[in-house]
């Protein structure tokens, strides 16, 4: 088995508005906009990146724009919520920046930490988890949430699937994962160093109802490959284990390769490099309608066929207006 994944790469999720989901993850949580491209397999549809100032790997949050899907229901067979990291200490500022800006919020503590739960406009559920990040994070200094309450990247997935235990054996005998802990029908699990970022819990759920991909889910997680060789070990040993694995598929900011785990939830490994600054200077990132070379040839129909995102620029701390 290869060293294990160090932990989530990027999650991507279905949006039914993009210009919606743009004034809350830029608005609300504070992500930078960091990438306006177009879903490589259905082309005249967005793909759209949040992250911190760089779309550092751990921190990517993105979206497909696919307002002519149906909108349906999550459940079994996805990635049923996604969490990230608040700073430690940082809880009463999220608490009450919430309120402020009326995004309805409920409290929990789950394991050993409290949670924030809110819910995206497309309904995707997402966890604000107190902790302390190892992540390589680059702060974005214009964003409406100051540096010490800023997220920090991701915290974990949790994954629902009807029946857990295939996929309890597939991550810690064939992807390295370890069990941390487990509570009712959530198990907790980590993988690489550990930590923020590196969490995967996993709930089972067999009375469904199952998941459907469709406006406000989860498409698929990402976990990260340090370089194009440890993916291609990863590769190896995935087919070794019977995973239906794509071929390394270029991706233009990383290289993919896609499968299923055997709960059903699509699984990614991306590489870190070469990341969103290959086609845009740090400081314009998500300026403009960033193109694959091989898609250039694309680019006036793409240009009429897309709405026009406004990203929000008059941000202020506590709200923010287009
Ligand atoms: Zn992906």
């Amino acid at each position: 088995m290869p060293a294990a994944v160090p932990g989530i790469h990027h999650v991507t999720s279905i949006t039914g508005d993009v210009q919606k989901n743009v004034d809350f993850y830029v608005g609300v949580l504070g992500l930078r906009f960091v990438k306006k491209s177009i879903n490589q397999d259905v082309p005249d549809t967005y793909h759209i990146y949040f992250g911190d100032y760089l779309g550092s790997p751990g921190t990517a949050m993105t979206f497909f724009g696919w307002p002519a899907w149906p909108k349906r229901r999550t459940g079994s067979g996805q990635v049923t919520t996604v969490g990230f990291t608040i700073p430690e200490g940082s809880y009463e500022f999220w608490v009450k920046r919430l309120r402020d800006l009326h995004i309805e919020s409920s409290r929990a503590t789950r394991f050993d930490g409290d949670v924030i739960t809110i819910h995206d406009p497309d309904g995707i559920e997402l966890d604000l988890v107190a902790g302390s990040s190892a992540l390589k994070l680059t702060a974005w200094p214009d964003g409406p949430v100051p540096h010490e309450q800023a997220i920090q990247g991701f915290h974990s997935v949790t994954l629902t699937v009807a029946e857990a235990q295939a996929t309890h054996d597939f991550l810690t005998h064939t992807m390295g994962f370890r069990q941390k802990a487990q509570d009712g029908r959530r198990t907790r699990f980590e993988t690489g160093g550990g930590g923020p970022d590196s969490i995967l819990d996993l709930v089972e759920s067999p009375e469904g109802p199952a998941g459907e991909e469709s406006i406000g889910t989860v498409h698929h997680v990402a976990w990260r490959a340090p370089d194009d060789k440890r993916q291609a070990e990863w590769r190896e040993t995935l087919v070794a284990a019977g995973r239906n694995v794509t071929p390394v598929i270029d991706r233009w900011y990383f290289k993919s390769i896609y499968y299923r785990e055997p709960g059903g939830v699509l699984f990614e490994i991306a590489t870190d490099s070469p990341g969103f600054t290959i086609d845009e200077k740090p400081e314009a990132l998500g300026s403009g309608l960033s193109l694959p070379p091989w898609f250039q040839v694309r680019r006036d129909t793409l240009d009429e066929t897309l709405t026009p995102i406004v990203i929000p620029t008059n941000l202020v701390q506590g709200r923010a207006s287009s």
